[in-house]
């Protein structure tokens, strides 16, 4: 939308009613709110239904353009002071500009619902499209308002319709960077991978182009499909390296199979599945009781059999633990509806799949569909989130894991090394406990399922104790400095301007505070016993992190000055 031109119709500059409109129109541009109030209420008897400036923008259209809604107001008490017809009034409100547009059309881009409401009572048509068929969703995209896309969804309106060139509100969302109306549409069901009639351009196309690798993230997530060619035969990875977005080109690769598989680099198309559950369930415990059936009857110091016991115990008890206990899922108490929720909130806080507010350090998990209360990550291993009310058990669990895994190795050295050679299998130690049993078939079966059992223990410790000893030191850590994995490195943590936009969304009195919060936490940081007590027990408790927070509404005005930024024109 380029800049609306401040001048009224070019007619004679000496004629008064041209000279007096073109004033009225430079008032409202500049919002002198008190200098058109008094200019109307000199010219009482003035048309102001009829003004319009050069690209035939209304009075209507400026003060919708600027979201002045007390200057809409202004302008409806005057036209009533006119006695004005009713449908003269609707013609007005549903007046085009140039391109196309109503004052509807502005007013969604801005995101103000009390005056898409007041339109709405003197007939402002909610479905009215401009010449490219841009619809009230499509504007509302365009300025990255889930409220408008959210209040005119309420209204019946389909927030996949496509304009001319069959490009939807999320090619868009997609194509202007815009990140909250894209994670809201994706969310509420539009397609990431409908191509545009013209280019072929499918959402994932269009926000690579836009080099948001958060909005080429989420589409991953909700499905989008990576090898859909558009009219030029070009992959959505084509356009990241032409453009050289190393970051997006990263994300579209595709994964090393291995990395996948371990889990250590996930796929991102995040479905739930128990198989590497299953998998660490029989891999783990299948070894242990392997170890159990093979390694014991010859191991002489009970000490060792009984400690390696009790870490198999503990393993199993925090493994079940972990897996079954919720990990924190932030339910929406009074049901409240995602409008009323965005409306009263800032759009940023609100999460449109669990319809909540999101409280302090909570983050949506793809894989469980849900907000968990102090997010550290989603483990496939345990298939459940580690959060608020699990992070403790599953930091015993991973220790624990370790130390079992140490074992294995110290029993498969032990039996390559000294205490079990061939020779002296004649004096096996489990003789001591079952007499009975004599050096035979059955025995020399026993030591080379031995054998083969030491080899897996030394095969499972080069595989796993290097991901183990990470996992460990980061969970450690994690307690210690009170902070979340998804925090230290989650993908907003390590990608430029994080949280700019939710920075942006802040007041300064809310920034303060945050920033006293951080200080009260670095010297907390210290404390490292406090934080591990908070993370492990205390968290779970703690009303900022399972409640909604924010009570005043803040809304956030973030394009009240940029009224040049999209150009509808394009694609
Ligand atoms: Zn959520
Ligand atoms: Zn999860």
């Amino acid at each position: 939308m380029t800049s609306p031109h401040r001048a009224a119709s070019s007619k004679s500059s000496s004629d008064p009613k041209v000279t007096a409109d073109a004033h009225l129109i430079s008032l409202l541009y500049a919002n002198k709110m008190e200098k058109i109030h008094d200019f109307l209420d000199k010219n009482v008897e003035m048309d102001i239904i009829s003004i319009k400036d050069a690209r035939q923008y209304t009075l209507l259209h400026i003060a919708c353009l600027n979201n002045q809604i007390n200057i809409v107001k202004l302008l409806f008490n005057h036209v009533r002071y006119l006695k004005v017809p009713g449908q003269a009034i609707t013609e007005w409100i549903n007046a085009k500009t140039d391109e196309g547009f109503t004052a509807l059309h502005f007013t969604s881009f801005k995101g103000n619902i009390e005056l898409i409401k007041l339109l709405e009572q003197y007939n402002a048509n909610i479905h009215a499209e401009n010449s490219q068929g841009l619809t009230v969703i499509h504007i509302a995209a365009q300025g990255d308002q889930p409220v408008s896309i959210a209040y005119f969804r309420s209204k019946g309106l389909d927030v996949d319709v496509p304009d001319v060139k069959g490009s939807t509100p999320l090619h868009w969302a997609c194509f202007l960077g815009m990140e909250n109306s894209a994670a809201y549409l994706v969310t509420l069901g539009c397609s990431p991978n409908v191509p545009d009639k013209e280019s072929g351009l499918t959402p994932l196309h269009l926000a690579v182009i836009s080099g948001n690798p958060r909005i080429v993230r989420k589409l991953l997530i909700k499905g989008a499909n990576k090898n859909i060619r558009n009219k030029e035969g070009k992959l959505p990875i084509d356009l990241a390296i032409e453009n050289e977005y190393d970051n997006i080109t990263q994300l579209l690769q595709n994964k090393n199979w291995l990395l996948s598989c371990l889990n250590i680099k996930p796929a991102l198309d995040k479905k739930k599945s128990r198989f590497s559950l299953f998998l660490f369930f029989f891999l783990f415990f299948g070894l242990a009781a392997l170890n159990i059936f093979s390694i014991f009857p010859y191991v002489e110091r009970v000490e060792w059999v009984a400690a390696f016991g009790a870490l198999v115990g503990l393993t199993f008890i925090f493994f079940l633990r972990s897996w079954l206990t919720n990990p924190g899922h932030i339910k929406n108490p009074n049901k409240e509806d995602l409008l009323n929720l965005l409306l009263n909130n800032d759009p940023h806080l609100v999460c449109p799949e669990c319809a909540i507010v999101k409280p302090q350090r909570s983050k949506h998990c793809e894989y469980c569909n849900a907000c968990i209360s102090v997010y550290d990550h989603h483990c496939p291993w345990i298939n459940n989130c580690v959060g608020a009310r699990n992070h403790g058990r599953f930091v015993v669990f991973t220790v624990t894991t370790l130390f079992t895994i140490i074992f294995l190795f110290a029993f498969a050295v032990m039996h390559f090394t000294y205490e079990l050679s061939w020779n002296n299998t004649d004096v096996l130690p489990v003789y001591k406990y079952f007499p009975k049993f004599q050096w035979n078939d059955q025995a020399q079966m026993m030591f080379i399922c031995k054998q083969v059992t030491c080899l897996i223990n030394l095969f499972a410790f080069l595989m796993f104790t290097i991901p183990l000893i990470a996992l460990n030191y980061v969970q450690i850590y994690n307690l210690v400095a009170g902070k979340t994995t998804s925090e230290r490195f989650g993908f907003n943590a390590t990608h430029d301007n994080v949280n700019q936009t939710l920075l942006q969304s802040f007041s300064q009195d809310d920034w303060n505070s945050k920033l006293k919060e951080s200080s009260q936490s670095q010297k907390e940081k210290k404390k490292w016993y406090v934080n591990c007590r908070n993370m492990c027990c205390l968290n779970k408790e703690d009303s900022r992190y399972t409640y909604k927070v924010f009570t005043s509404p803040v809304r956030v005005e973030k394009h009240i000055t940029s009224m040049d930024s999209p150009d509808y024109s394009q694609i």
